[in-house]
């Protein structure tokens, strides 16, 4: 399970000035964000297309407390479809729903997300919606529920850590959803989520049935043994390549991205960029403790 005290630091304002201030730390950043602006984040889609991975775009931000703000972030994302439909890529953009709001207004921030899609589909283009800590499930689900009713370019990303997911998905599976599965990247307790080895457990049998059932399923995970598994469902159960593809994050095991392609594998990298990048990058560092080191040493260097 990601690291508690990393997790914890992720939603203290104090250590980010301190951290977004210090010089070297940026560097670190680099390793996991495409950049400040929409432009080095096109630039990295188009790197990435010329070795045969597409993208998603991620507009960093979450948790805004302010209207204005929540409009700002819709207004990113519409001209980011506007900029991906003139280059051409077949690139995603996925959105945190506290980012457009969810913490002011649910409705608003619904309405803000139909704007959304219906760019995104007059695009041609897929809008995911990220899954956020567990106070937020419910409200993400419903959202992504009253958005298919009236788009089919929706994803919607749910978490096979947390126990109720696969009653969730049974849940879904009348509306043939396209679901991103991942194993979670916030600190549950443990009434609510398994341990490390349940929740693998439970990817593979949700992954499962959404390989199964659905049109679209997107297998986010850089665990080679999960990996394995959905190779192994497709070809047994003849799944074609068209009903699934691999998701990593940009800058996480870069070797397996490359074997993925030369495998013949659909791989899309989730690509974030903004400078709001300090909770995002410490959920990476959580994620893995030998990434601490390189953070710690730019720190003091700083
Ligand atoms: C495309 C995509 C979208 C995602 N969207 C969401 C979301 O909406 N909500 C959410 O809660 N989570 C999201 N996640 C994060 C996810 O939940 C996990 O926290 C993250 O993917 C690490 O889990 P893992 O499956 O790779 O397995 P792990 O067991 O954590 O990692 C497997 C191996 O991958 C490598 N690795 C994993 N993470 C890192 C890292 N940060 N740095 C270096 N190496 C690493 C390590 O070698 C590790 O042994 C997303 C992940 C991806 C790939």
């Amino acid at each position: 399970m990601p690291n508690r005290v990393l997790l914890a630091a992720s939603r203290s304002k104090r250590l980010e000035s301190l951290i977004v201030s210090t010089k070297f730390t940026r560097s670190v950043a680099d390793r996991f964000v495409a950049g400040e602006t929409l432009e080095q984040a096109l630039a990295a889609a188009r790197t990435l297309r010329s070795r045969g991975m597409e993208s998603i775009l991620d507009y960093l931000g979450e948790n805004v407390r302010d209207t204005d703000e929540a409009d700002l972030a819709a207004a990113h994302y519409l001209r980011s479809l506007f900029a991906i439909s003139s280059g051409e890529m077949d690139c995603h953009i996925s959105v945190k729903l506290t980012q457009v709001g969810l913490d002011i207004s649910f409705e608003d921030s619904l309405d803000r997300m139909k704007q959304i899609c219906a760019k995104a589909q007059d695009m041609g283009t897929i809008v995911a919606i990220d899954m956020e800590s567990r106070e937020y499930t419910d409200r993400t689900i419903e959202t992504y529920r009253r958005l298919r009713a009236n788009f089919d370019n929706v994803v919607l990303c749910l978490q096979a850590y947390l126990k109720r997911t696969a009653g969730d998905v049974r849940d879904l599976l009348p509306m043939k959803p396209a679901i991103r599965i991942c194993k979670g990247a916030y600190d549950e307790p443990s009434d609510v989520a398994f341990d490390r080895s349940a929740t693998n457990e439970s990817f593979k049998e949700i992954m499962s049935v959404l390989l199964e059932t659905c049109p679209y399923t997107a297998i986010a995970t850089h665990d080679q043994s999960l990996i394995d598994e959905a190779k192994r469902l497709s070809r047994n159960r003849q799944i074609p390549p068209s009903r699934f593809e691999f998701q990593m994050l940009y800058g996480v095991r870069r070797e397996l991205q490359r074997k993925l392609i030369l495998q013949g594998h659909r791989l899309r990298i989730y690509l974030p960029f903004g400078n709001q990048w300090y909770p995002y990058l410490m959920r990476r560092l959580a994620e893995r403790p030998a990434n601490l080191k390189f953070f710690l040493e730019a720190v003091l260097r700083g």
